[in-house]
């Protein structure tokens, strides 16, 4: 028996896209560390949406066990000047 999924057919006729000579889009990620020590090293306990384009994580340092929030927002005052040629 021979099964035929109508979506699955439709994807594996997609042409192969060439990822050689796309533009690439840099976004920068800031490395969070602890605000007692300074240390960059941290356990994550949870995270939780904020249903505003940002996340909060409960976090604690694994250096000092001192525990801290950090909030991953968007951000779009940051991106780069791509010119108007
Ligand atoms: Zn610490």
């Amino acid at each position: 028996m021979k099964r035929s999924c109508k979506t699955c057919t439709a994807i594996k006729r997609k042409p192969r896209r060439n990822w050689a000579n796309v533009e690439v889009v840099y976004v920068p990620i800031y490395r969070p560390f602890c605000p007692r020590c300074g240390s960059e090293a941290f356990e994550h306990i949870r995270g939780e949406d904020n249903g505003d384009n940002s996340t909060t994580e409960r976090v604690v340092c694994r250096d000092c066990s001192e525990p801290y929030k950090i909030v991953r927002e968007l951000s779009d005052s940051e991106l780069p000047d791509l010119g108007n040629g």
